[in-house]
C-alpha cells in the first residue's frame, strides 16, 4: 500500500484533475452500481455532506438512536447542517421497525419539520442488517417520499458475511457512505456514492466543510489498493473475532453473539480497572468497560488474538 501511494499519479482534485482520485471514484461507483462516487477524508464528513445534500435547513432525518450519524458525530447534522434529527429506537438487531418509522414521519403542517430522509447503518455495531429488511425499509421510505442514506462505513463486513455482490448489499439506497480506513486498512478515506446530481450537491458541501483536497491521489492510491487486496480478507477478521469470542467464553467471560469483526464482552464493574491494567502490563491496550468492545482488523493476527485470550484467561484465573 505504501509503495502504491508513493507511485500514485496525482493532480489537483479541487479541479477534478487528480487521475488516481478519479480512478478510485470510477471503480467504486461501478462496483456499487451508482452513477458517481466522491472521495472524502473521513466518514463523518461524507455522512454530513450526504445529510446536507438530502436535507435543507429545517428538514428532518430519521435515524437510529444508536447510529453513528446521530450519536457519534457530535450532532453535526444539527450543529452545522441545521437539520433536525429524529432519533428512533433500534431493535437489538440494529433495524428500526417500519411501524416506528411510519409514526415518526411528520404530517405536512406548519408545526412540523419536513421529514426528508431515512438513514440506516450496516453493519451497525457489528450486526448485519438483513437484506430483506433493507429492501422493505427503503421501499417504505420511498413510498412516503423520503430519500434513503446508508452509513455503510462497515458495509464490506456485511458483504463478506452475506457473500453478496456489492450492488446487492446497497440496493434501494439513494446514497451510501463506505469507509476505506478502519477494516480496509487505508490511512484515510471514505467514498460517498449517489446519482450524478446528488454528488454534485455533496461536492459543494464537501468544499464548504473544508474537504477540498489537492494532490489526494496519494490517499486514493491507498483506497484502490485496499479495494483490491483487503476486501476478501475481511473473512479472516470475522474468523478471528469468533476465535476471540470463543476464547473469552472459555475464560468465563460473557460474550454477545458475534456476526462480523466486533466482539462485545461483559466485564463485571469490579474487574474493569484490574483487567485493563493486567492487559496493559502485557502490552495490550484496550478500553475496558462493563460492555467492552473489541474489534479485529488486518493488523490483528490470529496469534495476537491467542495472546489476548491468554491474557484474559490469566486475569480471570487469578481473580476467581
Ligand atoms: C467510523 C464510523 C464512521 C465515521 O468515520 P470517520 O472516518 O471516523 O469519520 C461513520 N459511521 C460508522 C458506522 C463508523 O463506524
Amino acid at each position: 500500500m505504501r509503495a502504491a501511494m508513493a507511485a500514485a499519479e496525482v493532480g489537483d482534485d479541487v479541479y477534478g484533475d487528480d487521475p488516481t482520485v478519479n480512478r478510485l471514484q470510477a471503480v467504486a461507483a461501478e462496483r456499487f452500481g451508482f452513477e458517481r462516487a466522491l472521495f472524502f477524508v473521513t466518514g463523518t464528513q461524507s455522512n454530513l455532506s450526504a445529510l446536507m445534500a438530502h436535507c435543507a435547513r429545517g428538514d428532518e432525518y430519521l435515524v437510529g438512536q444508536d447510529a453513528h450519524t446521530y450519536k457519534y458525530e457530535q450532532g453535526g447534522a444539527a450543529v452545522l447542517g441545521s437539520i433536525q434529527p429524529q432519533p428512533l429506537e433500534n431493535e437489538p438487531d440494529g433495524t428500526i421497525t417500519l411501524g416506528r418509522i411510519a409514526r415518526a414521519i411528520k404530517p405536512q403542517d406548519v408545526h412540523f419539520a419536513k421529514t426528508r430522509l431515512l438513514t440506516l447503518e450496516n453493519t451497525i455495531h457489528g450486526s448485519v442488517l438483513p437484506l430483506d429488511y433493507q429492501r422493505e425499509a427503503t421501499e417504505f421510505a420511498h413510498e412516503h417520499s423520503l430519500a434513503t442514506h446508508l452509513d455503510g462505513a462497515r458495509v464490506f463486513n456485511a458483504i463478506i458475511k452475506l457473500e453478496v455482490a456489492e450492488r446487492e448489499a446497497v440496493a434501494g439506497f439513494d446514497s451510501v457512505s463506505v469507509c476505506l480506513s478502519k477494516g480496509l486498512g487505508a490511512p484515510a478515506g471514505t467514498l460517498l456514492l449517489g446519482s450524478k446530481d446528488f454528488i454534485a450537491v455533496a461536492h459543494r458541501w464537501r468544499k464548504a466543510l473544508g474537504g477540498g483536497l489537492r494532490q489526494a491521489g496519494v490517499l486514493a492510491a491507498a483506497g484502490l489498493y485496499a479495494l483490491k487486496h483487503h476486501v476478501a480478507r475481511l473473512a479472516e477478521d470475522h474468523a478471528n473475532a469468533e476465535l476471540l469470542a470463543a476464547g473469552l467464553r472459555n475464560s468465563g467471560v460473557q460474550v454477545e453473539p458475534v456476526q462480523t469483526n466486533i466482539v462485545f464482552a461483559a466485564i463485571p464493574a469490579r474487574h474493569v480497572n484490574g483487567l485493563q491494567q493486567h492487559l496493559a502490563q502485557r502490552g495490550i491496550l484496550a478500553s475496558i468497560g462493563e460492555r467492552t468492545r473489541l474489534v479485529t482488523h488486518l493488523d490483528v493476527s490470529r496469534q495476537g488474538v491467542q495472546e489476548i485470550v491468554q491474557a484474559f484467561g490469566e486475569y480471570f484465573d487469578r481473580a476467581s
